[in-house]
């Protein structure tokens, strides 16, 4: 029996991004011609630095990718995902307002992946506090995601 998940699920803001992309910065985004990311006031968006590496470390292991996140700027996260290249990493996209459970019913209808076989990052302790009682082992990010963070977490998975 495999102890790794088979699919890893997570927030946007203060998650994978140090900002909320509904109020802290100004869609639509684009790239400059020096390859970084900007908003529409030129200023500078970046990811929690490790992030890349951690998507492609979960690919690499032939996990999925999911995204959970309760922004109402959906067009803007979006953008994002595929600005910084990250978009193809990710398997089903649920991003809208609500309970978070909702995500995840979403995400377990269309993937067919138990809750149980399911690991969750997100900053916001209400978040991890309903998706943990669908069953999904869910980790509190403190100050974004990280390589450590990821390591740390499929070594203990299922919690
Ligand atoms: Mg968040």
């Amino acid at each position: 029996m495999s102890r790794k998940p088979e699919l890893v699920v997570f927030d946007l803001d203060y998650t994978l991004w140090p900002f909320w992309v509904d109020t802290h910065v100004d869609p639509p985004f684009r790239k400059t011609s020096d390859g970084t990311v900007v908003d529409q006031t030129g200023r500078l968006i970046r990811l929690y630095k490790d992030v890349p590496q951690v998507l492609a470390e979960i690919h690499k292991q032939g996990i999925l990718i999911a995204a959970a996140s309760r922004t109402g700027e959906v067009k803007g996260a979006n953008q994002l995902l595929q600005l910084f290249s990250l978009d193809h990493y990710f398997s089903q996209k649920e991003i809208y307002p609500g309970c978070k459970v909702n995500h995840f019913q979403r995400i377990q209808q269309r993937s067919g992946i138990p809750f149980q076989k399911m690991l969750f990052f997100d900053d916001e302790r209400r978040n991890i506090t309903d998706v943990s009682r669908l069953g999904v082992t869910c980790v509190l990010v403190q100050d974004g995601m990280s390589l450590k963070i990821l390591k740390e977490a499929l070594e203990m998975f299922p919690q």
